[in-house]
């Protein structure tokens, strides 16, 4: 079998394979890397998932898409040490599950993607002996993820840029706190601005010395991972009847998680429908609705703030797996088949105030704790159960991406308990904190890079 090639979602570069796709991150041309071709499971293979552990669910999604770029025997390696953690399925209801992605070292679901991605680069750049630069802008919980996924591998160093005001204490401090290889910047300006300086050090000739490379969601290297959890949770919670299928509701931002999800649709997981949930910054509900699409500038600031994106730039990767074609812009050049959309998405938006009645009313009724962004996603879910009373037992995962003791003010304030912290995030509250501080100002960026990296 031949290399599975990636190509550009501006379709302006030829396609290359994996391991440039996710060195370079970003293609040429500012597209976003896809699968040409997107491998299948059958059912057969799919329902042998069940008696798999995680991690080994995780080399069979992954080797699909890696064949001969990596040796198996080490792709499975890497996925053994990447995936030693659990990942519950709590029940809500008879049908309904809470699926806990908060069991990683940074207790987010971004853990899952960052760990495989830093041991797949850090695999091809010893081979390679070369050396990177990360350069990855946040809004909370990418940051630490990615830091914590690279922190301490000698062939990548680390630079996050982070919007001031716009993560938690503890967001900030599991990144800043860390040295070594991880460098820190915190920005006067939001998340996009963040986004937009990383992109254009990206097409900056000037830089292209420094090696520089991507670990936002728009790595495919990052995507491959999070079509996993999808297939694990499947696998089980299936009840082995041969009509067996799936509706998933996903708390969305930059669309990376929910990319995933519709991945593994394609790939063959029988999925009755994905709630794609999002907060205020409903620019997608609005174009799944009508099919017109303009983004939010600025984007707006919700209590769910890793998914406070005015443009997700996933997007464009919906947008060609349904046969259209978006620029890095957010302009259409080719409208995607909006009746498959629908019928295989449903979005929803959901308001701060219902995020917050959303965490009181799971606690009540069902003693199951939920954070702001996982409140999204269920409520998300309920909406779309409330439009479609016929899915009322349909087997039905709402995905939970942060542990709950990292807004613990907004827990306390609602439910008046103080969360407690899961082992990985304990301890670093006394740790001396280290980062720098900058205009949103382009000259002001480039100068930090070339002083700080030669
Ligand atoms: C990043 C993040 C999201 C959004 O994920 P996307 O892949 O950007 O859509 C949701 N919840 C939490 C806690 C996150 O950190």
């Amino acid at each position: 079998m031949n290399p599975i090639t990636f190509y550009s979602t501006n379709l302006k570069t030829p396609g290359v394979y994996f391991r440039e796709a996710l060195l370079k991150g970003l293609a040429g041309d500012k597209g976003l890397f896809m699968p040409e071709q997107i491998p299948t499971f059958t059912k057969d293979e799919i329902a042998a998932f069940s008696s798999k552990p995680y991690f080994e669910i995780a080399f069979e999604v992954l080797h699909r898409f890696l064949v001969g770029e990596i040796d198996p025997e080490v792709l499975y390696a890497l996925c053994k040490d990447a995936y030693n953690f659990e990942v519950p399925l709590e029940p809500v209801t008879a049908s309904q599950f809470i699926m806990r992605l908060d069991q990683g070292p940074t207790a987010s679901f971004k853990d899952f993607a960052a760990r495989m991605m830093g041991r797949l680069m850090n695999h091809y750049l010893k081979q390679d002996q070369r050396k990177l630069l990360i350069l990855t802008a946040t809004s909370g919980d990418t940051g630490s993820a990615i830091a914590n996924a690279f922190y301490g591998l000698d062939s990548i160093q680390v630079l996050v840029l982070f919007p001031e005001g716009e993560v938690t204490n503890r967001q900030r401090k599991q990144m800043t706190t860390l040295g070594k290889n991880v460098k820190t910047i915190e920005l006067k300006g939001k998340f996009d601005d963040c986004q937009a300086l990383v992109k254009e050090a990206f097409s900056d000739p000037e830089l292209n010395y420094l090696d520089l490379s991507s670990a936002n969601s728009i790595n495919i290297g990052r995507l491959v991972p999070q079509i996993v959890y999808y297939f694990y949770s499947f696998s089980r919670l299936r009840k082995g009847q041969p009509d067996d299928s799936i509706i998933f509701s996903v708390p969305s931002g930059n669309f990376g998680d929910m990319m995933g999800g519709v991945l593994a649709l394609k790939m063959g997981l029988p999925v009755r429908k994905f709630v794609i949930a999002t907060n205020d910054n409903d620019e997608f509900t609005t174009f799944w609705q009508d099919g017109t699409y303009s983004k939010i500038e600025p984007s707006r600031n919700c209590l769910s703030s890793a998914m406070n994106v005015g443009h997700p730039s996933n997007l464009a990767r919906l947008v060609a797996l349904y046969g259209g074609v978006m620029d890095e812009k957010g302009n259409i050049h080719q409208q995607p088949d909006m009746e498959l959309m629908r019928k295989e998405i449903f979005a929803s938006s959901v308001s701060d105030a219902e995020t917050r009645e959303t965490i009181i009313a799971t606690w009540k009724q069902h003693q199951v704790m939920l954070e702001p962004h996982g409140s999204v996603g269920w409520k998300g879910l309920m909406n779309y159960l409330n439009e479609h009373p016929e899915d009322a037992h349909q087997l039905c995962v709402s995905l939970e991406t942060a542990h709950p003791a990292k807004f613990p003010e907004e827990i306390l304030k609602l439910l008046q308990i103080d969360p407690e912290l899961p082992e990985s995030l304990k301890g670093i509250e006394h740790l001396p904190e280290s980062f720098d501080k900058l205009n949103n100002d382009y000259q002001a960026f480039k100068q930090y890079l070339t002083t700080n990296y030669h």
